[in-house]
């Protein structure tokens, strides 16, 4: 049996990027929690990361960003101390541990097979020598490479709400990790666009398909039948790694898609039944906490198919009501419709521009 872990470490919600800021770390612990309470912490391995060792940091990032960043400077020519990225006391330490997590990850999938959550990983917007999108150390270009590097093909996939630039830029060139992104297209960074398809080596193992304002989940559901689970199949990954920001919910205050639950449950269940033995994933964005605790336990209760009651827990429901949620299911109603009958043109337009590419 593989094994199972989720990282969390309590200090994460001590954390805050200031009162007014939308990335609350306060987050992952209330996702934990209700992982917790629904059952899905049972035979999972629950550990504290430790912060990411100075020498893996540094094949992404500049000694002289991280060295700015580790005294806590107000640099903005590091993208720190601008209004996405402040820079408040504990910043180093914070993102630290969340890259430590997700280089645990890479380090347990290297020798077993496993399932890993990283919940304070995917800081998919940090450049090598900038602050970015609320991102300061990457986490997910460190952890791909190590994979790379120890003969390991990944499949990244990407349903954070927004592109994945940094990403992208650094598998460009490389077909060691497919790169595959759905975002909503006149979202910042606003790269991301279809025709980027990758570069020399890495052409064809770089997708990108940008969703109109409004994008809901029947039309997500259709990407990935069509598009998103071919690729993986024949690219036949060892790790499939998951960017899993859940800030594509229709309620999410940053962003304009219009996605419920559902579309996260049926996310779930198509990645479990491709039966890959070597999963991470990681967290995102996802600026609503009540719909990134539900949407994080949807995917990992189907992730490691363990069953959960479609009612939330008490403690939860009685938070969620405070943040404007009044439940009582962990499911959005109405939920989905089903109809396929309205997938907008565009969308199938670019699949099919897609599939033609990269010959599918
Ligand atoms: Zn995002």
């Amino acid at each position: 049996m593989a094994e199972e872990i989720v990282f969390y470490c309590k200090d994460y919600w001590d954390f805050s990027f200031g009162r007014f800021h939308p990335m609350r770390p306060l987050r992952v612990k209330l996702a934990i929690e209700l992982m917790r309470d629904m059952g899905l912490l049972e035979g999972v391995e629950v550990k504290e990361p430790n912060e990411a060792p100075h020498q893996e940091l540094l094949t992404y990032h500049s000694a002289d960003y991280l060295d700015a960043l580790e005294k806590e400077e107000e640099a903005p020519q590091y993208g720190l101390g601008v209004e996405d990225n402040p820079v408040v006391p504990g910043i180093f330490r914070f993102a630290s541990i969340g890259t430590g997590g997700t280089i645990a990850a890479a380090k347990a999938v290297m020798k077993s097979d496993a399932i890993i959550f990283n919940p304070g990983g995917g800081m998919h917007h940090a450049k090598p020598n900038r602050a970015s999108g609320f991102c300061y150390l990457n986490d997910v270009v460190i952890a791909l490479k190590m994979l790379a590097d120890a003969g390991l093909k990944v499949f990244y996939l990407d349903i954070d709400a927004h592109h994945c630039d940094a990403v992208q830029e650094a598998f460009y060139e490389d077909s060691r990790v497919f790169v595959c992104s759905l975002h909503q297209e006149d979202a910042f960074p606003l790269t991301g666009k279809l025709e980027e398809l990758g570069d020399k080596e890495g052409k064809g193992y770089n997708v990108n398909i940008p969703l109109p304002r409004y994008t809901e989940d029947e039309e997500v559901l259709f990407i990935f039948e069509e598009l998103v689970v071919p690729l993986i199949e024949r690219y036949a990954p060892d790790v499939l790694f998951l960017q899993a920001g859940a800030d594509g919910h229709k309620d999410d205050p940053l962003t304009s898609l219009y996605l419920t639950t559902g579309i996260y449950d049926r996310i779930g269940r198509i990645l479990r039944d491709l039966n890959l033995k070597r999963i991470i994933i990681t967290g995102g964005g996802g600026y609503d906490m009540v719909n990134v605790a539900r949407i994080w336990t949807i995917l990992w209760g189907r992730l490691t198919r363990r069953d959960f009651p479609d009612r939330l827990p008490e403690r939860f429901l009685r938070i969620s009501i405070m943040e404007g949620y009044d439940g009582p299911d962990i499911w959005d109603t109405p939920g989905w419709s089903g109809d396929k009958a309205h997938i907008k043109p565009v969308l199938r337009e670019r699949v099919n521009f897609l599939k033609r590419e990269v010959g599918l």
